[in-house]
């Protein structure tokens, strides 16, 4: 009986110390593992991975690539069409034809593409259609309810969205999409996407027309100037836009830039207006890292996880006070001129524009003195005092 009490003794004893060994270990384990995580760089969410700056490399805009390594054709501008489609010009008719015998388009979206490819025929009447009759050719209209809606565009609001892997644009089940509404513009900027990006994977080639750049970065970009293409077709003014803030700010810009309209975002890539814009401002690559900019901001307000200070983004606001200045201020204005223009161009680009973007506008005024002096020749400060002391209208409140 003793000997197997003992026995059973020992046997516990080695079964508490393989106890205590294996809790010993796993302690030792997990410091070692949180020892190498101290160790490791976290990565701030809040640091940009880009500096933005008038960089020495020249910019390049490239018309399309083929990738040597891969069989991935990217077309980037209407220059380079010919690399995919037929050469030859496509009217607003041949669409016409198009979505009259496809049948996956509904009734009403035949309609309203019909206007469509007008509407861009009227106002830009060099703009390519190819990439447009392309898809419309497979296009398909899904009428669905608003959950399978909100699936397939991932948004709570959404009116409609295109998915360009499946060339396909999702709608709302028995819904009538009418002018001078907010969904009549989201309706058309889904076409808009249809004009400008093809996905194609064929046997030998895999085939994305589309503006934006191949690295990442610019979403907010493409998805700002097709916002404004879109609005650019109505013979109404809309100021309520898809991607406010951006198409707000890109509508300003746009404007203060010669030569440049929105529909040459049909024809053109993120690239091309990016040079359009280093060109008049006497940039030699300076617009690109500022568009990446403007897509960090978008990121920042749309990010938990992600809360700048307010002055990684001032040169947003210099860019755009200083083009305004540019295209409306006059050398021999008073400051007060000057600052009622920061204003004019304030109440725009803030025009419904949710406050939880924290804009400083500040910055916009004092960019616009330190500008103006330096204009002038004079040292800072050289507005009075009066005219610095920046009391601002309440921004128009948003609708
Ligand atoms: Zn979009």
């Amino acid at each position: 009986m003793k000997k197997i009490l003992k026995i059973l003794g020992i046997a516990l004893l080695i079964v508490v110390l393989l106890f205590a060994a294996l809790l010993g270990w796993s302690e030792h384990q997990r410091k070692t593992r949180a020892a190498e995580r101290a160790a490791e760089p976290t990565k701030d969410p809040n640091e940009l991975s880009f500096v933005v700056e008038d960089s020495a490399e020249p910019l390049e805009v490239p018309t399309s690539s083929q990738s040597r390594y891969s069989d991935l054709l990217l077309i980037f501008d209407a220059a380079d069409y010919d690399l995919f489609f037929p050469p030859e010009h496509v009217t607003a008719a041949d669409c016409k034809a198009v979505i009259q015998k496809n049948d996956a388009i509904p009734a009403q979206y035949k309609t309203l593409l019909s206007w469509f490819v007008d509407a861009i025929e009227t106002h830009y009447p060099e703009a390519d259609l190819r990439p447009l009759r392309y898809n419309l050719d497979t296009l398909e209209i899904l009428e669905v309810s608003d959950r399978d809606l909100l699936f397939a565009s991932l948004s709570a609001d959404a009116y409609g969205c295109y998915i360009r892997t499946e060339n396909r644009i999702y709608v709302k089940e028995g819904y009538e999409y009418v002018p001078h509404t907010w969904d009549y513009q989201v309706i058309i900027h889904e076409f808009g996407h249809a004009a400008r990006m093809v996905q194609r994977d064929l046997d030998d080639v895999k085939v994305r027309v589309q503006a934006l750049p191949p690295e990442s970065g610019f979403t907010v970009i493409d998805e700002a100037l097709n916002s404004l293409f879109a609005v650019s077709l109505f013979d109404y003014e809309e100021p309520d836009v898809a991607y406010q803030l951006q198409s707000n700010l890109f509508q300003i810009l746009l404007e203060c830039l010669d030569g440049v309209d929105a529909g040459d975002y049909l024809n053109h890539s993120i690239a091309w207006f990016a040079r359009a814009f280093d060109r008049q401002n006497g940039d030699n690559n300076y617009a690109m890292s500022l568009f990446k900019l403007i897509n960090a901001q978008y990121d920042d307000y749309h990010s938990e996880e992600i809360h700048r200070p307010q002055s990684v983004y001032y040169p947003i606001y210099d860019y755009v006070t200083k083009m305004y200045l540019d295209r409306y201020g006059r050398p021999d204005m008073t400051p007060e001129e000057k600052l009622a223009h920061v204003q004019e161009l304030l109440d725009r680009l803030l025009f419904d524009v949710s406050d939880e973007y924290e804009i400083d506008t500040e910055e916009f005024f004092r960019f616009a003195e330190q500008y103006s002096c330096q204009g002038r020749g004079m040292p800072l400060p050289c507005f009075t005092t009066s005219a610095v002391s920046y009391s601002r209208r309440a921004a128009r409140a948003p609708i």
